[in-house]
């Protein structure tokens, strides 16, 4: 049953040990039910990674699942940005990504995929740029997409992508975590894949997961081990893979420890930081926030993004959303566009420098995992401030001498 192309892989289950042979149809693990890690067999992979050639996430191809059927768009290459003036800080800018999120990295390797084994199309529950993403691949790669969104949820340029892109679009009552349920539920029996047709490519995907963790592989590559890594916290899946890519890099010998990696909620959506300090399990009803990528109560992904934290010493943290959108507009300021769950990760460094948690000389990446254009109705309420108008060519000139006067 193993394509040859996960030969170098296996399956396990990291609560309670049990191991398979790599699969693209198994999801969770058959005793337990918890959701199964894909971990490459280091006897199996021949690494030079000072030898490593192209750009994007293919170039990281000896530690990736390698389809036949490749559907590429250039994805990964992103931008690591210095801030001025915020510490030792750099911005990954994942907005660059071919549909404007860090989902592309996941997509070129869920979708190559899903081309290999010969599926009708792909399925995903998606806040929005999980279907923009799915629905673009799929395209390029010549398959369906049908795309489950909760009504009234999804940001307009996320939809707009999925519409471009020609996906069937399911819209379902309540918040994310219902449509997630449906899919889930319609697509897998005891944590296999039970519909040849429809191919889940969620962020309970391990394979999908390999593809986002070369974040980790391009800060290393460019600046070497952070200090610690701030990321934006929904269904868990992204700072998993993250800490996955960084773990692998010591496994290999490229790098000697990992950074510390910080999830960042917004309050009124943060059941890891609930979990994290103790308070219940990792789930909320009613999740709210203006960041819709990450208005998420129920993470699919929470044991995941709870190992990458515990086992790397980092921390949950939350941020509020007025917090979320100051950090989009300082962003904005510094040329930077990010949507708001992006600006998360810049809220949370500043409240941990803030909280003495970090330190101004440590050397911090802040993900930003999506472009600004995603959400066009929070960019124009967060920004309009700066506008005025002009009804005469004399008016125009008004303003520009009274400027100072610059260079
Ligand atoms: C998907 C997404 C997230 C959350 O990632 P998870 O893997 O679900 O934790 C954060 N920000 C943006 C912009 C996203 O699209
Ligand atoms: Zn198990």
């Amino acid at each position: 049953m193993r394509p040859r192309f996960l030969s170098k892989y296996i399956l396990k289950c990291p609560r309670c040990g049990f191991e398979t042979e790599a699969s693209p149809y198994v999801m969770r693990c058959p005793r337990c039910g918890e959701l199964l890690d894909a971990l490459l067999i280091a006897d199996r992979v021949r690494l030079n990674w000072g030898g490593l050639r192209g750009r994007g996430v293919w170039r990281y191809r000896e530690l990736l699942p390698e389809p036949g059927n490749t559907v590429t768009m250039g994805e990964g290459a992103t931008p690591l940005i210095r801030l001025r003036g915020h510490g030792n800080a750099y911005v990954k800018f994942e907005g660059a990504n071919p549909t404007g999120s860090f989902k592309d990295r996941g997509m070129t390797v869920g979708v190559s995929l899903a081309l290999s084994i010969g599926v009708k199309g792909v399925i995903v529950a998606s806040t929005g740029n999980t279907a923009a993403s799915a629905a673009a691949y799929a395209a390029r790669a010549g398959l369906e997409c049908l795309v489950v969104l909760p009504k009234g949820g999804v940001a307009k340029g996320k939809l707009g992508q999925a519409m471009l892109h020609g996906a069937k679009i399911a819209e379902v009552p309540g918040t994310f975590d219902n449509a997630l349920e449906y899919v889930l539920e319609a697509v897998l029996s005891d944590g296999r894949v039970n519909n040849v047709n429809y191919y889940p490519l969620n962020s309970i995907n391990p394979w999908r997961l390999e593809g986002q963790k070369t974040i980790a592989y391009e800060i290393v590559e460019e600046i070497g081990v952070p200090d610690y890594v701030f990321v934006p916290v929904g269904n868990g899946g992204n700072i998993y893979a993250i800490w996955k890519g960084f773990r692998e890099l010591v496994d290999f010998g490229v790098i000697d420890r990992v950074p510390k990696m910080i999830g960042v909620q917004a309050s009124g959506a943060a059941p890891m930081v609930r979990y994290w300090r103790g308070l219940g399990e990792a789930r909320i009803d009613n999740p709210r926030t203006v960041a819709s990528a990450i208005r998420i109560g129920r993470p699919i992904n929470w044991f995941r993004a709870y190992r990458a934290v515990k086992y790397s010493g980092g921390e949950f943290i939350e941020v509020s959303d007025d917090e979320i959108l100051m950090a989009q507009r300082m962003l904005g300021r510094e040329g930077i566009g990010v949507e708001p769950a992006s600006a998360a990760s810049l809220a949370g460094y500043l409240k941990a420098l803030g909280e003495g948690m970090v330190d101004a000389g440590d050397k911090v990446v802040l993900i930003a995992t999506g472009h600004a254009l995603k959400d066009p109705d929070t960019l124009l309420m967060n920004s309009n401030v700066n506008m005025v108008s002009v009804s005469s060519l004399d008016e125009l000139r008004s303003l520009i001498v009274a400027q100072e006067p610059g260079i």
